[in-house]
């Protein structure tokens, strides 16, 4: 077990890995990564690792926009691939929705998104399969798609590890020490690393790391399900990815005719002892939607399916910052349902917020944490909170 390290990253999810990563970049080699499990087994192994632009604040979309280009070019950028895969990004919104999403769209060309509305009949021509209804209306991101969270956060991990980073593995840190104000150490159940410098990017674990020092970010985990159907040949080719706010869904497809859909009421969980499964209700109901949507779904089988844990803020967009009043602690938590299209970016700006003093490459200062204290938190255009 190394006794100190220049930067301890508390998390091996996705978050974690990318931000030493982003560190080693930057020079800073000498940083310890502890994991309590392995590697991308919290909230990252369950993501449906959705990456679209569509948002309704600049700061995020600017993150997704810029992480995008990463994954594209994660093997040049990393060594290793990032599973990236085009597919298309389909937003499907109520009438009542038109105008937010409009608004997004210009916000989204602003930042220099490729997305454009279109109607009942482009959308024919897009991709035939997919039903419309009146009073719906519908926009495409054509750049938008999927990656594998996994070759992701191990891509992050080896290349990190060639740069001189360490990673532990099966290591809990329990404690985190600070003395006068400022970071001395973290206390793990293999001993004591010292330390000037910590980062959390502990998804839904980081409540109690949290309340130990007294921070009053509040987190809430919540279960979110995924349902996995297998379609016949009745559905002849691949679906883009949906999101549809009208039926409350995302759909992604997947190799071997598979979709993925996830789905969920907001129900809090613990991430020791939440229900892993998915609920036969809600399956019954998912596919019930999703034929409504795409109709040839009829003779799609249930094929199984899993929960995972989003660990969302009150306004469903992290915190990127250092802990006030706690020099040299610094956390990346809250991504709720859409951090893993993130990830690329988060490893920049928080490595930039640590070597730099501030976030350069894109200005994340909206998402501090004083903001739930002043009341100044993001604003979505839609109910569907995970669309944020
Ligand atoms: C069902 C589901 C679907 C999703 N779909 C999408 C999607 O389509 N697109 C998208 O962009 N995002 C999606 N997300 C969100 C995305 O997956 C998460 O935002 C992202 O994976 C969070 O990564 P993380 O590293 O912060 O957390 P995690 O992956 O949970 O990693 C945190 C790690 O910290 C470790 N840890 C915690 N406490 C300690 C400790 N005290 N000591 C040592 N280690 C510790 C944990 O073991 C864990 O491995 C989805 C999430 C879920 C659950």
């Amino acid at each position: 077990m190394s006794d100190s390290a220049e930067v301890v990253i508390v998390g091996g999810g996705v978050m974690g890995c990318s931000i030493q990563h982003g560190l080693a970049e930057k020079g800073v080699h000498d940083s310890l990564l502890l994991e309590q499990n392995a590697l991308a087994s919290g909230s990252t192994s369950r993501s449906q690792a959705i990456l679209r632009m569509h948002y309704s604040n600049e700061v995020t979309a600017r993150l997704a926009w810029e992480s995008l280009k990463i994954f594209k070019d994660f093997e040049e950028i990393v060594g290793s691939p990032s599973g990236y895969t085009q597919t298309g990004y389909l937003l499907i919104v109520p009438r009542e929705d038109i105008q937010p999403m409009r608004q997004n769209l210009d916000m989204q060309k602003v930042v220099g998104i490729n997305t454009v509305e279109v109607s009942r009949e482009d959308l024919y021509t897009l991709c035939d399969m997919v039903e419309t209804y009146e009073n719906e209306s519908y926009s495409w991101e054509p750049d938008s798609g999927y990656a594998d969270p996994y070759l992701v956060t191990t891509g992050y991990a080896s290349r990190s590890r060639q740069l001189g980073a360490r990673i532990e593995a099966s290591t809990r840190v329990l404690s985190i020490d600070i003395v006068g104000g400022r970071v001395n150490g973290v206390v793990t159940d293999k001993g004591v690393v010292s330390t000037d410098t910590v980062v959390l990017a502990t998804g839904p674990w980081s409540g109690p790391l949290l309340e130990s020092v007294d921070s009053d970010i509040k987190l809430d985990t919540v279960r979110h399900q995924v349902v996995l159907l297998k379609h016949s040949n009745a559905l002849r080719s691949s679906h883009p990815i949906i999101g549809d706010v009208t039926l409350d869904l995302s759909a992604r497809p997947d190799v071997g005719g598979l979709t993925m859909i996830g789905v969920g009421e907001d129900e809090n969980a613990d991430p020791d002892s939440f229900n892993q499964g998915v609920d036969m209700p809600m399956v019954e109901k998912t596919m019930a939607n999703m034929i409504r949507r795409i109709p040839s779904m009829e003779s799609a089988q249930f094929i199984g399916g899993w929960s995972g844990l989003f660990t969302t803020t009150p306004d469903w967009h992290p915190v990127l910052d250092q802990i006030e009043g706690i020099k040299g602690l610094y956390c990346a938590v809250g991504f709720s349902g859409h951090g893993f299209k993130l990830s690329p970016m988060i490893g920049k700006v928080m490595s930039e917020i640590i070597v730099e003093g501030q976030s350069t490459s894109v200005d994340v200062s909206r998402l501090n944490a004083s903001r739930f204290k002043t009341g100044n938190l993001l604003e979505s255009n839609y109910r569907m909170q995970v669309l944020a």
